[in-house]
């Protein structure tokens, strides 16, 4: 009896905890797809295998891979133009957001971080450049921030030594670009290169 109201309670238990991140867990292949559903283009590849460059009107979209699955999406674009239909077509496709998430994520102002929905998302800027960035938000912390114009550091503080809008990155693909961990915000915060994003 009391064993079965335990499995009861588990299984409801395992019902509802999972995991925002875990629904969040979208494999590249399929994401590649969606995003080519709705705008008809293609994907390149930016340097690495693993950080994925879309062009969408003015915009740029950086996929950030781990283990075939994106962990981080950066919408960029130049500073005057308005990119907010960008931002919503890349991370509509992603399935992460609802309408109003959505919405959200395009509201947000430079500098502004957020949890939405299972994510953390915001906004960064550059002298030319801004960029609205979202991931799942069990994968922030292990998630840093590259220069995509320039720079040989890659940063825990995405308004660090004046990077022009940074792509949220993981340290494997920084690693890969050539990028060194910046000897100012990656060891304040605490190294850097221990984290790995959890997905698989
Ligand atoms: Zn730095």
């Amino acid at each position: 009896m009391c064993r079965r109201l335990f499995a009861a309670l588990l299984a409801a238990l395992m019902l509802c905890a999972p995991a925002l991140s875990e629904a969040a867990v979208m494999p590249f292949s399929q994401y590649a797809d969606a995003l080519a559903g709705l705008t008809g283009a293609a994907w390149t590849e930016d340097g690495s295998a693993d950080l994925m460059a879309f062009p969408l009107g003015d915009a740029d979209v950086y996929a950030c891979l781990h283990d075939g699955n994106v962990v981080a999406v950066t919408v960029e674009a130049p500073r005057e133009t308005a990119f907010d239909e960008e931002v919503d077509t890349a991370v509509r496709a992603l399935g992460w957001l609802s309408d109003e998430g959505l919405s959200r994520l395009c509201a947000l102002t430079e500098g502004e971080e957020i949890a939405l929905e299972g994510c953390a998302a915001g906004r960064v800027g550059g002298e030319t450049r801004v960029a609205v960035w979202i991931c799942p938000e069990a994968e922030r912390g292990a998630l840093v921030w590259q220069p995509m114009h320039g720079g040989e550091k890659y940063h825990a503080d995405p308004t660090c030594s004046g990077m022009d809008a940074p792509c949220l990155s993981t340290v494997a693909v920084a690693e890969m670009w050539g990028l060194e961990p910046c000897g100012r915000c990656m060891e304040q915060a605490g190294g850097g290169t221990e984290g790995e994003p959890t997905t698989n």
